[in-house]
């Protein structure tokens, strides 16, 4: 090979690596965990090697999602969705986005069988689980457990062929722990009442992190919320949420804060379209 040649490879071999580089999916590794919260219960948490996970993506009929999130690609990638119930404040548009991202949707074993049931998703997206069980669908380094929550979990469904509303069973309803991949914890509460077991779940998986709904009338009040946050699981960070969506949900962060009145918890009391990392 003449000294003209190699050189002649080299450049070659370094544009293919450009043209690699330039369309490889590399994941964003921040070493750290971000949490988009978007009104309600919806949340996209994105883990410390870039995986997206999305809860309760109610967000296309979410008054309170932000205008740039109502469209469903304004979410990138989404690797996984879970899905605390299956009321429609919380499933939300989640079968929509399974079906565009072909990722799986996970939740309560009876809402994933009315999915598959009803053949609006394919076995193969709407994997069935049930409180206790712990996932790990995005690898051993990130690991899913549902827990209990205190709520219902019916499910309303449009029937194609009569375009009427019909109402079926829709699993009990859950929380979610997630442990990420450097050992950071959150608790998603999904919708729930006040319950004591909230102390054996905070002692059994020490979650750093609660996203608590607040709101009242479906769910714990300001008051309750307080309660459960000092007395039962006492986390380091509280994100308050649910609440403010409808006329129902009155419970506001100010007042839960005043619930809470001197406690070790710091809260963060967002706005839907904020991010946090930790
Ligand atoms: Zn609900």
């Amino acid at each position: 090979m003449t000294a003209n040649s190699v050189l002649k490879s080299l450049i070659v071999a370094t544009l293919v690596l450009c043209v690699g580089c330039a369309f490889a999916q590399v994941p964003t590794q921040t070493g750290k965990i971000e949490i988009l919260w978007l009104g309600q219960s919806a949340t996209r948490i994105t883990t410390v090697t870039g995986k997206v996970i999305v809860i309760d993506p109610f967000l296309t009929q979410n008054p309170k999602t932000p205008p740039q999130y109502k469209n469903l690609d304004a979410l990138g990638k989404v690797d996984l969705i879970l899905v605390t119930h299956a009321h429609n404040d919380h499933l939300g548009d989640g079968v929509e986005l399974a079906k565009r991202n072909k990722a799986q949707l996970w939740g309560p074993a009876g809402l994933d069988q009315s999915l598959q049931t009803l053949g609006a998703l394919p076995p193969e997206l709407a994997p069935r689980m049930n409180k206790g069980g712990t996932i790990t669908p995005l690898g051993p380094d990130i690991k899913i457990t549902m827990v209990q929550a205190s709520h219902s979990s019916e499910f309303v469904w449009k029937n194609p062929d009569t375009g009427k509303d019909e109402t079926y069973p829709g699993g009990e309803p859950g929380g979610f722990i997630i442990e990420f991949e450097n050992g950071f914890k959150l608790y998603h509460m999904g919708d729930t009442a006040l319950f004591s077991d909230m102390k054996f779940i905070a002692e059994y998986y020490k979650p750093d992190l609660i996203m608590i709904p607040i709101g009242g009338h479906f769910v714990m009040n300001p008051k309750d919320a307080a309660y459960a946050t000092n007395q039962f699981l006492k986390p380091k960070f509280a994100i308050p949420i649910h609440y403010g969506t409808f006329p129902q949900l009155k419970g506001t962060p100010q007042e839960y804060q005043q619930a809470l009145g001197s406690t070790a918890t710091k809260v963060f009391p967002i706005n839907p379209g904020d991010k946090l990392t930790f």
